[in-house]
């Protein structure tokens, strides 16, 4: 049954009833500090280890709190997402472990690793056009016609309260947090961790970091409503595809509780992996390393005590190793 037309925003209260929720699904992530990073940029910086998130990323986050919520009469029925890769696996495991059939729908740009994964948890996998829209579609008709359950990866109040459970885990871990740094595609993320950091402490400033290409919700927000951006090959795979022209919540939440969203090209996405991997010894995805590569670039300018989120780890092997060694797969220029 698609998601009711009119829904309230997610408040603090439901970021906390979130956390009890998936309390024993999901992992507390690591926060450490940077010594590189701090030197480089003179205030302290603070990495948000949620790459080391059970699935490789935070969507376990959002999908267990939203599988949770499900009444008996939908879990019958069975859960289907579009995904590029990271909320599908997370949709995945969280339906394994309550037994409920999950059908993932995704564009053919997912890398290969990502669909193997899936796989595994047992999700059937649906390979369906060239952009996250036209995976939806294919959800939308299993709905329909199948009467299977959509959970979509951000722009659902329970996946973005289960989202938000990383700005409780930040404010509590370092109270003296001034800014956080969140990758931003959909929005669901960097909506949960705002709605919940900001609660707790109002004076934090939340910067959504994306890449330049097809960067969807800064397009929208640019505009004034949703728009549709093209989709481009990206080193940051999980921020492709468009936010929805329908969005019901986190263009709504973005537009009020983000003081900026900063758009990195290729190359400097590929030096935030590297500098990840060279001076943190972490792997993360090029999605993952948005924040650190936004500071390194310079393009965002770091006020107090930083945080960035490390998102996901959930890139192929091989692609990292030729990054490490210096190549930038994808070319220096935006489009
Ligand atoms: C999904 C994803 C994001 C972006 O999250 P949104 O809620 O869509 O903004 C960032 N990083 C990783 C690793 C992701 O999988």
């Amino acid at each position: 049954m698609p998601v009711a037309a009119t829904i309230p925003a997610p408040g603090l209260a439901d970021v906390e009833a979130a956390r009890e929720r998936i309390a024993g699904i999901v992992e507390h992530t690591a926060m450490t500090a940077s010594a590189s990073l701090t030197e480089q940029c003179g205030v302290p910086v603070l990495l948000k280890l949620e790459h080391r998130q059970v699935t490789g990323s935070f969507k376990l986050r959002g999908a267990a709190n939203a599988v949770a919520l499900l009444p008996e009469t939908d879990r019958s029925r069975g859960v289907v997402a579009a995904s590029t890769g990271n909320h599908g696996r997370a949709l995945a495991q969280a339906a394994r472990r309550h037994g409920i059939r999950a059908v993932i729908c995704m564009s053919r740009l997912v890398p290969e690793n990502k669909l193997a994964e899936i796989r595994r948890l047992g999700a059937e996998v649906r390979i369906v056009g060239s952009s996250q829209d036209e995976a939806q579609e294919e959800v939308d008709r299993l709905v329909a016609q199948e009467g299977m359950v959509m959970v979509p990866p951000f722009d659902h109040a329970d996946i973005i309260a289960g989202q938000g459970t990383i700005g409780l885990e930040i404010v509590e871990q370092a109270p003296d947090t001034e800014m956080i740094l969140v990758p931003l595609s959909g929005g669901g993320l960097a909506a949960g961790i705002a709605v919940a950091a900001r609660a707790l402490k109002p004076s934090i400033r939340v910067i959504g970091i994306t890449m330049r290409r097809g960067a969807a919700m800064k397009a929208s927000l640019d505009a004034g409503r949703p728009v549709q951006v093209r989709e481009y090959p990206s080193l940051a795979d999980s921020l492709g595809g468009g936010i929805g022209l329908d969005n019901r919540l986190t263009f709504a939440m973005c537009r009020a509780l983000l003081d900026e969203v900063v758009l990195l090209d290729e190359a400097e996405i590929a030096e935030g992996i590297r500098h990840l991997y060279r001076h943190e010894s972490e792997i993360a995805e090029g999605a993952g390393a948005v924040g650190v590569a936004a500071l390194l670039s310079g393009r965002v300018r770091p006020q107090g005590p930083v945080v960035a989120v490390i998102s996901g780890r959930n890139i192929d092997m091989e692609l990292h190793r030729r990054i490490v060694c210096g190549e930038n797969p994808f070319g220096e220029e935006a489009p």
